[in-house]
């Protein structure tokens, strides 16, 4: 048995010293901020992120928590997933809302939670507009968006009146209740957006029909909330500065109403890009990191107030990158403190490569809070979950095998260790990491190595004893005197039984990512689940990857860069597939239809372009050296192909958790080895965290 500590992993693209002091490492990211009235202490805003704790009252005990979490994390400023200031302006029926008094109280709980653990708060004032997923939704004209099934009902003068006195009334209650201020939700196409852009805006009175009467609502709403809450209380104003639909904002409107703003009394202006109708992605893992700071720059230098950059900014390195190229005054991240509440204190004091990183998979957080779910965070289950979900000390320390260093028994060994267990990790192969390992390959996921970064590190600062290249047996098991077995043995490649897939030209997921063997210009993939569209991925892109390099992938996306036009969209130009791929499955309809809500669409849109082409209804006959045999609709067909890539799901590997029950011995099966229907690493990890927290 090979019995190793792993060595310090830095983050990719940069290194940094488990010791080093990096207030001067990043010396950017730590300068403070003087607003006039309060210096904030750093240059990190932890963004808007609703979480679905804030629709109740009943769990603002949990959103204090979540909120004090991140304020003792060091992070200088925060702000409150969005609280809309009436009915109308909902999300959705009951959704959250600030509009009464009587409203306030529970409000207090957060403040005084985030003040008493040295933070500061703002609450984000949100109306969604015809964004309601509700029949009571507003807009400037009945138009619907083509993403919500309800037409809105067009607000009269009188109307727009009242949601400006909404909006101020709003700001005062959070006064009131103690934040430090409020931010006006002006971007990602909700009510006020909606006002700025003629494709949601047909109004011929003194609300549309010209720039200027368009920018009257937002104006009105910062002038009247300024002169309502006084001088010494932040204003953030979120500015659509890309739309990224058609009708839209010009560049030259977008810096008329950012002035205004400016001149209306806003503290801060926070970037918001795209629309939540846009077809460009934003926020998802292939985007690159920093992509959209460019746009800021270019604000910046018309403005006098700081400005705020965001979108896929996740490790301090780029933070204090985008700062120091002067793209931004400050850093805006929400889902990097899902992941990670100490991000700050981490990256101040010389620990950066412990950050737990988001990854941007959206998979617990956005995808979530589409499916009424509360928030949380694939890489941190505790996330949203402060008050339940225990990391505390264990009166009693253990003895504990994990076997696997797959996502589950990362996570469990290091959640183990952490909460005072002595843990040893067996893992077959020679790095730990499982499936991340190929997910890291795919173009576009490269983020996928930041977990095996931090938890390599992790294991290492809590003295967890692991064994790479050796699968722990009965006997190593039976004989280490452990208090408890936990078994995270993952999965194996379904077998699809089809006659002929035995000839050379078929390979594995496993083969054709990671094992470096040529591929064939013309591939059929057999099954479209999560791994059918990676492996699509991987051989529809030529190195290097688009998400690495911004420019190539604003071209690919259609984002124009040079803002001449309206929107900032431009003609997408994607580069041809180096490939003609199949993507195929069994069942009817959409291939692609089951990933994961907020992010299914781009993998979709990604391959469409690279011309794959995806087929269900597919049943398969057989493979020889014709090709791949099919039918299709009753037709019989041959796919002439030069390889078969099988990816037709997986079944869970139980042979060792067999084995101990076998013996008698009591094991924790957790993981793929557990379930394999349907497995992803968000449900693997919440399992090992949540058996971690009674172990
Ligand atoms: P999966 O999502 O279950 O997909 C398996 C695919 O194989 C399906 O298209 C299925 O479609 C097909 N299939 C099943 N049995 C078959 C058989 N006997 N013969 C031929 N085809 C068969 O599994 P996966 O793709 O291996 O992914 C595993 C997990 O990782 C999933 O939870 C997935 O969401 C996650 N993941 C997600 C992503 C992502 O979101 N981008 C990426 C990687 C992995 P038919 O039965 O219709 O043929
Ligand atoms: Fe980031 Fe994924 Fe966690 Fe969301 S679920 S915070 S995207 S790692």
């Amino acid at each position: 048995m090979r019995s190793i500590h792993l060595p310090a992993h830095g983050s990719s693209g940069m290194l940094t010293g488990m010791t080093t002091p990096e207030a001067t490492t990043y010396p950017h990211l730590f300068a403070p901020l003087d607003l006039g009235f309060c210096t904030l202490p750093n240059r990190v805003l932890m963004g808007s992120m609703h979480t679905g704790l804030e629709d109740h009252a009943r769990d603002f005990g949990k959103l204090a928590e979540y909120f004090a979490a991140r304020a003792r994390g060091g992070v200088g400023l925060m702000v409150t997933g969005g609280f809309s200031p009436n009915i109308a302006g909902w999300l959705k029926p009951f959704s959250s809302r600030l509009a009464s008094r009587w409203q306030v109280g529970p409000h207090r709980r957060i403040t005084e939670s985030v003040h008493a653990a040295g933070g500061r708060i703002c609450l984000q004032i949100l109306h969604a507009g015809r964004y309601g997923f509700h029949p009571l939704s507003v807009a400037p004209s009945a138009i619907k968006s083509p993403i919500t099934p309800f037409t809105p009902r067009a607000l009269s003068d009188g109307g727009i009146e009242c949601t400006i006195r909404a909006f101020v009334r709003c700001a005062k209650l959070a006064q009131d209740a103690g934040y430090n201020g409020v931010e006006i939700m002006g971007s990602e196409g909700y009510l006020i957006n909606q006002f700025l852009a003629e494709r949601s805006n047909q109004r011929s009175d003194r609300w549309g029909s010209s720039t200027e009467n368009r920018m009257r609502f937002p104006i009105e709403i910062v002038r009247r909330t300024r002169e309502t809450v006084g001088r010494d209380f932040i204003i953030i104003y979120r500015l659509s500065m890309l739309d990224l639909v058609d009708r839209a904002q010009a560049w030259d409107e977008i810096v008329a109403l950012a002035k205004q703003v400016e001149a209306a009394g806003a503290t801060l202006i926070n970037t918001g890009i795209g629309w939540h109708e846009a077809r460009v992605p934003t926020i998802v893992t292939s985007v690159p990191r920093g992509a959209f700071t460019w746009v800021t720059r270019r604000m910046k230098e018309r403005l006098r107030i700081p400005l705020i950059t965001t979108n896929r900014i996740n490790m301090p390195a780029v933070a204090d990158d985008i700062l120091a190229r002067g793209d931004a005054d400050m850093v805006s991240m929400a889902r990097p403190f899902l992941a990670d509440p100490d991000w700050v204190a981490k990256a101040r004091s010389g620990r950066t490569s412990l950050i737990n990183p988001c990854i941007a998979c959206n998979q617990a957080c956005l995808d979530h809070v589409f499916e009424n779910k509360r928030a949380s965070c694939l890489m941190n289950p505790r996330a949203c979950f402060e008050t339940e979900l225990t990391d505390a000390p264990v009166a009693q320390k253990k003895r504990i095998a994990v076997v696997g260093a797959g996502p589950a028994g990362l996570a469990c060994a290091t959640t183990l260790a952490q909460r005072g267990h002595a843990v040893t990790l067996y893992e077959q192969s020679n790095e730990i990491g499982g499936q991340f390992n190929l997910a890291k390959r795919i173009p576009g996921k490269e983020e996928y190595a930041e977990p095996m970064r931090y938890w390599g590190n992790l294991l290492t600062e809590l003295g967890v004893e692991v064994h790479l290249g050796r699968r722990a047996d009965t006997a190593t098991l039976r004989d280490g005197n452990f208090d408890a077995v936990v078994v995270a043995t993952g999965v194996t490649p379904r077998d699809p039984k089809i006659p002929g897939q035995d000839h050379p030209m078929v390979l594995d997921y496993h083969d054709a990512i990671a094992s470096g063997k040529t591929i064939g210009k013309r591939v059929a993939i057999i099954g479209a689940g999560g791994i059918g569209f990676d492996v699509a991925e991987f051989l529809t892109q030529d190195a290097p990857s688009p998400t690495t390099d911004i420019a190539r992938w604003t071209r690919e996306w259609g984002v124009d860069t040079k803002l001449a036009r309206r929107g900032g969209l431009a003609k997408p130009e994607t580069e041809p597939s180096p490939r003609e791929v199949w993507l195929l499955q069994r069942s009817t309809g959409r291939p692609g239809k089951r990933l994961n809500k907020t992010t299914g669409w781009v993998h979709r849109a990604a391959l469409k372009a690279k011309g794959v082409k995806m087929l269900g209804g597919v049943a398969y006959t057989r493979i020889d050296d014709a090709g791949l045999h099919v039918t299709i609709d009753g037709n019989p067909q041959t796919l002439a192909v030069d390889n078969v890539i099988i990816c037709a799901g997986q079944e869970s590997n139980r042979a060792l958790a067999d084995e101990l029950s076998a013996l008698g011995i009591t094991a924790h099966v957790i993981g793929g080895a557990d379930v394999a229907a349907e497995l992803d690493a968000k449900r693997a990890i919440r399992q090992a965290t949540e058996l971690a927290a009674i172990l």
